[in-house]
């Protein structure tokens, strides 16, 4: 296919999956995603809340972010931000966070500014008290179809005339919460939507992240368009620059895992020795067209067929993770990152997967750093080992840190 032919439609494709996020309805079934998977995202939602709090350890709802200080291993500090107090948790690697994002239309954002607090996409301390956070199920499962509007408005700002969240989604902020939390480094993940225009996160990134002198904390990433003939090309370039992680989000970016067409990506991810981050599985918030790309049995074909890539799977699955148990007990070169997941599921995810294929992911800035390592905390209490795989030995592993 000629390059600029490819380009035309993956920037067509990129525009229409755009206006799909906000308008379109899609074709419900068909062999890649069935009625019976469908029922099994809304079964997976009525379980859960009704078994919150049922588990190992209780009830575990607290007052928004900074409601997490009455955790043992946190405080408020005297400005009124939570920080982490216990000298003995271990430091930390965000094997996920991103920036804030400004596409097609949306004005360039200043990466370089402090401000006062961040306003994070799903922000359970943007009332006092903050919204009741429950550690006890998927994430998003504590925000109200308000909350849900909110961040449906957020999305389309960041595409039209920009998004002042965004713009507390800098450098400087994600800094001084890595230092609130004693987060020592944190993988920055941009996504490359294949937009005609506006579509430049992965360069924009890098050189704000230069600009700002804020490596080594914050870990350069890159994400290419599947389908681009050029991407294994761009790939050697980026990995040439230091990129150390690529994303790829098969519900934004519409492709299923296990497309052939993503074989030449794998390919040179393999030999450049750069790790993919898959967003991984249904969250349950996206609309329902997109379900069909993140189901766990597309996922397989690929991390099956290349076995010397490593495979991060975020969310562990979201609210599929019970399919994502299997593919990591099956693949070595699966890790799990296990944002969102609640505090009885990761307890599982240690004991049938094991705490060092686990790695401590955020996706700062849709929610604070601590929401994540709490949960790890809750978990790990009386398990020093298992604690310090998943917040730092595993993911120095993955980076070749160690
Ligand atoms: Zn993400």
């Amino acid at each position: 296919m000629k390059r600029r032919h490819f380009l035309g439609i993956a920037g067509a494709a990129g525009l229409a999956g755009m206006a799909g996020y906000v308008l379109l309805r899609g074709d419900r079934f068909s062999a890649r995603y069935t009625a019976e998977e469908a029922e099994a995202l809304i079964a997976q939602k009525v379980h859960e809340v009704a078994q919150s709090g049922t588990g190992p350890f209780g009830a575990q709802v607290y007052q928004g972010y900074r409601g997490l200080a009455a955790l043992p291993w946190y405080e408020l500090n005297e400005t009124g931000r939570l920080v982490l107090v216990d000298e003995d948790v271990p430091s930390a690697i965000d094997v996920h966070a991103h920036l804030g994002m400004n596409m097609l239309f949306a004005p360039q954002i200043d990466l370089s500014q402090r401000t006062n607090r961040v306003e994070y996409m799903l922000d359970c301390d943007a009332t006092d008290p903050g919204c009741p956070l429950d550690l006890d199920v998927y994430i998003n499962a504590n925000f109200s179809d308000a909350a849900l509007r909110r961040l449906q408005l957020m999305s389309l700002a960041q595409l039209l005339h920009g998004s002042g969240a965004a713009a507390t989604h800098t450098i400087p902020n994600l800094l001084a919460e890595m230092d609130d939390c004693r987060v020592e480094r944190a993988q920055i993940l941009p996504i490359a939507w294949g937009l005609p225009f506006g579509d430049a996160l992965t360069e924009t990134w890098l050189k704000a992240i230069e600009g700002a002198k804020a490596e080594p904390r914050l870990l350069r990433g890159g994400s290419v368009v599947p389908g681009d003939p050029d991407a294994p090309a761009k790939l050697k370039v980026l990995a040439e620059q230091g990129i150390r992680m690529i994303k790829l989000h098969p519900t934004m970016q519409r492709f299923y895992p296990d497309d052939r067409v993503m074989a030449p990506i794998y390919e040179a991810c393999g030999e450049l020795g750069l790790p993919i981050l898959y967003h991984g599985g249904r969250a349950g918030i996206e609309p329902e067209f997109s379900h069909k790309y993140a189901l766990m049995r597309h996922y397989e074909g690929a991390i099956r067929d290349f076995p010397h890539v490593q495979f991060v799977l975020g969310h562990a699955g979201a609210r599929d993770v019970d399919g994502a148990i299997p593919l990591a007990q099956k693949y070595k070169n699966l890790w799990l990152g296990i944002h969102g997941q609640g505090v009885t599921k990761l307890d599982q995810l240690v004991r049938e997967v094991g705490a060092d294929r686990l790695l401590y992911g955020t996706d700062w800035p849709f929610y604070h750093l601590a929401a994540t390592q709490a949960k790890v905390l809750i978990v790990t209490e009386g398990k020093p080992a298992a604690r310090h795989a998943i917040l730092l030995g595993n993911a120095e592993r993955l980076f070749g840190f160690a």
